[in-house]
C-alpha cells in the first residue's frame, strides 16, 4: 500500500509517522516556499489524550511539553476568575513550541525506510496525469496548490476581522502551570505558560479594518491585562488574520483533504491541532479495519471518514463559534446579570466536567 502526502507542516509528519507503523509506504512532496517553521514564536497547547496519543509514536514527546494543571477564565468586566477547570490528579494540556514540537517529529523520520520526501515545485508535479494513478490514495495537507484548488474550493467562510497576535513573554521564575484567558474588550487575551520563565501569549484582537497594531501599543496592552507576570522581555510578535473555514467536500477520487485548512477555527480554545489529532485518530481506525480484513485503500475509505468526521467538525467549530460571539455578547449584559450567569456555571460541576471532555477528546 502507497500513500502519497501533499505538504510538510506538523500535521503531514504526524500522518507520514502513524502510516509508516502501520507499514505503509510513504513519499511526501513539497514546496520549499511554503513551510516556514525555524525561529518562529508559535506554540501548540495539546489537549492530554491527544498527547497520550502522540507518545504511543514519538516516545518522549510529552517531555517537552509544558503541562498545565488548570484554566481560569476572566473577563474585562470581572478581573477574578468567573470560571475555572481543573485537575487533580492529571493535567489538562501540554503547551509546545511549535519549533520543538516539529523537530522531534521530523527527527523520528529519520530512520524509516518506507519514508521519501521530494522537494519539488508542487504545481507542476500535481497536475501530472500519472501522480494520481501512482498511489492508492493522496493525502492533501497543503491545499494551496492547482490540484487543490480543483478539487476543493467549496468552503462555508466568516471573517472575524481580527487578528492575533502571538509572542513569548520572558519573566521572574515562578510555579507556571495555569493558563489563563481574559476576554477582553478588545478580544481574547491567553497567557499559556511553556516553562517557569516563559508564557507563550495569543491575543484576537478585534479590528475592522486589515492594519496591524504597533509592538509598543500590543505591549501596553498586555501588560494593563498582566498581573501574575514581572516581565524581563518580550519576544518578537507574529499575527495571523483570523478567520472561520469549513471545506464542503473532504475528498474527491482518491484524494483527501486534511489539516487545519479543512476546518479553520479561532484559536480561542486552542483546539485547531487537536481537531486534526482527532481526525488522524480516525482515519487510523478505519485504516485498521481495512488492514485486519485485507481489504484495499481506496476512495471508499475516504467516504466513511468524511461521513463520520464532517459533521463532527461542523459541530465543534460551530461550538467554538457561539463561545467566540458568546464573550462578545456579553459585554452587553448588565454587569449582575452577566456575574450571575458565571456563578451558576462555575458551580455547574456537570457543565465543566463535560466541557473539559470535549475539549480534551471532542465528541
Ligand atoms: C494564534 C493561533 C493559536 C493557536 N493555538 C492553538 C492551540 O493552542 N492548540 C491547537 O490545537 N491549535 C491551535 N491553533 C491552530 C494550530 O496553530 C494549527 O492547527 C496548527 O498550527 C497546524 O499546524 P501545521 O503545521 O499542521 O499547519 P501550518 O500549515 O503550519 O499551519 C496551519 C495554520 O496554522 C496557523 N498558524 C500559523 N502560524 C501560527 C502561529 N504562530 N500560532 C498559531 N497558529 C499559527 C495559520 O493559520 C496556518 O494557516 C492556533 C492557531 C492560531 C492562529
Amino acid at each position: 500500500m502507497k500513500i502519497s502526502i501533499i505538504g510538510n507542516n506538523l500535521t503531514a509528519l504526524v500522518l507520514a509517522k502513524v502510516l509508516l507503523k502501520k507499514k505503509i509506504q510513504v513519499e511526501l512532496f513539497y514546496d520549499e516556499n511554503t513551510t516556514k517553521v525555524s525561529k518562529t514564536v508559535r506554540t501548540i497547547g495539546i489537549s492530554q489524550s491527544n498527547v497520550l496519543f502522540l507518545n504511543k509514536y514519538f516516545k518522549g514527546i510529552e517531555k517537552i511539553g509544558h503541562k498545565i494543571d488548570k484554566i481560569s477564565i476572566s473577563t474585562e468586566r470581572q478581573r477574578n476568575d468567573v470560571l475555572n477547570f481543573e485537575n487533580y490528579n492529571n493535567f489538562k494540556f501540554a503547551v509546545f513550541k511549535y519549533e520543538d514540537i516539529y523537530k522531534f517529529v521530523k527527527s523520528s523520520l529519520k530512520k524509516e525506510k518506507n519514508f521519501k520526501t521530494f522537494n519539488t515545485k508542487l504545481d507542476k508535479k500535481l497536475i501530472q496525469k500519472k501522480y494520481l494513478t501512482s498511489y492508492d490514495l493522496i493525502i492533501d495537507i497543503n491545499l494551496r496548490n492547482t490540484l487543490s484548488k480543483k478539487l476543493f474550493f467549496q468552503k462555508i467562510k466568516k471573517d472575524y476581522f481580527s487578528r492575533a497576535y502571538v509572542t513569548i513573554i520572558n519573566h521572574k521564575q515562578i510555579k507556571n502551570n495555569i493558563a489563563k484567558q481574559i476576554f477582553s474588550s478588545s478580544g481574547p487575551l491567553a497567557f499559556l505558560p511553556i516553562s517557569n520563565t516563559k508564557t507563550s501569549l495569543v491575543y484576537s484582537i478585534f479590528n475592522n479594518n486589515s492594519s496591524k497594531i504597533s509592538e509598543e501599543k500590543l505591549i501596553e496592552m498586555i501588560k494593563n491585562y498582566n498581573t501574575k507576570y514581572k516581565i524581563i522581555s518580550f519576544e518578537k510578535f507574529e499575527s495571523f488574520k483570523l478567520e472561520f473555514s469549513l471545506l464542503r467536500n473532504y475528498f474527491k477520487q482518491n484524494v483527501l483533504a486534511f489539516g487545519d485548512r479543512v476546518h479553520t477555527i479561532h484559536p480561542l480554545a486552542g483546539q485547531g491541532f487537536n481537531m486534526t489529532i482527532r481526525d488522524i485518530k480516525y482515519f487510523l481506525k478505519l485504516l485498521d479495519e481495512k488492514i485486519k480484513y485485507g481489504l484495499n485503500l481506496d476512495s471508499s475509505i475516504l467516504e466513511e471518514f468524511e461521513k463520520n468526521n464532517k459533521y463532527k467538525n461542523v459541530i465543534f467549530a460551530n461550538s467554538i463559534d457561539i463561545i467566540h460571539e458568546f464573550f462578545k455578547f456579553e459585554k452587553k449584559l448588565p454587569e449582575k446579570l452577566s456575574e450571575k450567569l458565571f456563578i451558576y456555571f462555575n458551580k455547574n460541576n456537570i457543565f465543566k466536567k463535560y466541557i473539559s471532555i470535549l475539549a480534551d477528546r471532542g465528541f
